[in-house]
């Protein structure tokens, strides 16, 4: 039996793991298909407190882990297949094989990229079409990349792409970026990328790899094609809540709700980070409600007369 068992390992997971480790209670983390989360595929991280020049997405991960692991948190690989939250102690099923019971969770599942829906885009993904930059940027030296989005991912994945690619064509759906002003800057001022404005990607061609793709201009219609040898999805994310359908509240978007802190709807089971939160979603804020949730565990613990 767990005291406090943490679902995800970014920067929510791990502080919350760190923090319920510091109280003595044994987290165990199970770390997911992604382990590190979204963080794993980014590259420099300028905005994280306490890095004065900036630390590399998956170093900042590593010392969040280590940091936990020297408390006492315990990691499992692989991917909760299942829970059941209805009666305590929660039952947690790993890979439909495993199955731990604990008094207390932390859902820290966070968000996955949100893709375009075309079946051309399935069919071409990992064959040309992307969702990381920093996973796949690599084996496109040399050739000319599009990258779809307006906000800060599209613009820091256009930006990290021109280190390899001759050109990067950015195309956004309306004529102004979401984009952090600071970045907005940075990729204006970047020779390597061209702005494709009121543009949404109707198709992606090529079989069995892109060779480009077609465009749509929203204002005036006109259809045109842009040549190209891979193309970066970079339109948001989406919370990873399927799990918990029917068994905790969720906004209209799939996003755990909680109150009083991180409290979900069942209680005893508390949430943090990108999963609850559509408003932020930035690595600081993760780690901030990972903190919230292991003290509000802790004391949820307390008031049932558990203690370390
Ligand atoms: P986002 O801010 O939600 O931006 C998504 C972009 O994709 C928007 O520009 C949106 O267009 C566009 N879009 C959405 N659906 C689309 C569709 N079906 N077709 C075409 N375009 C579509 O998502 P994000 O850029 O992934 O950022 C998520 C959060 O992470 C933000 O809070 C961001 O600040 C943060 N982040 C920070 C950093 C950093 O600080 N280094 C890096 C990456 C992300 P509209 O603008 O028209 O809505």
């Amino acid at each position: 039996m767990r005291h406090v068992t943490i679902i995800g390992s970014g920067p929510a997971g791990l502080t919350a793991a760190i923090y319920a480790a510091r109280a003595n209670l044994s987290p165990l983390v199970i770390e997911g298909l992604q382990a590190g989360g979204q963080l794993t595929t980014t590259t420099e991280v300028e905005n994280y407190p306490g890095f004065h020049h900036a630390v590399m997405g998956p170093d900042l991960m590593k010392a969040m882990r280590a940091q936990a692991e020297r408390f006492g948190t315990e990691f499992l690989q692989g991917e909760v297949s299942a829970v059941d939250l209805t009666r305590s102690p929660f039952t947690v099923t790993i890979e439909g094989e495993q199955t731990i019971e604990s008094r207390t969770l932390i859902i820290a599942t966070g968000a996955s990229a949100v893709h375009l829906g075309l079946p051309s885009e399935s069919r071409l993904m990992g064959h040309g079409v992307s969702t990381c930059a920093t996973c796949d940027g690599y084996f496109f030296r040399g050739k000319e990349l599009v990258v779809v989005g307006g906000g800060d991912s599209a613009v820091e994945e256009a930006t990290f792409l021109t280190k390899f690619a001759t050109r990067v064509s950015l195309v956004h759906r309306r004529d102004k970026l979401r984009a952090s002003k600071i970045m907005q800057d940075r990729a204006f001022k970047n020779e390597k990328i061209t702005f494709v404005w009121n543009s949404i990607v109707e198709e992606i061609l090529g079989d069995p790899m892109v060779t480009g793709v077609r465009l749509r201009n929203v204002v005036t219609g006109a259809t045109s094609e842009l040549p190209c040898a891979g193309l970066f999805v970079a339109i948001g994310h989406s919370p990873n809540t399927a799990l918990f359908e029917g068994q905790l509240d969720r906004d209209a978007k799939g996003y755990l709700l909680t109150r009083n802190g991180t409290a979900t709807s069942a209680p005893g089971v508390f949430a943090a980070g990108d999963v609850q939160d559509s408003r932020y979603r930035q690595a600081v804020t993760a780690a901030g409600s990972g903190c919230m949730a292991a003290i509000d565990a802790e004391r949820f613990l307390e008031s049932l007369g558990h203690s370390s």
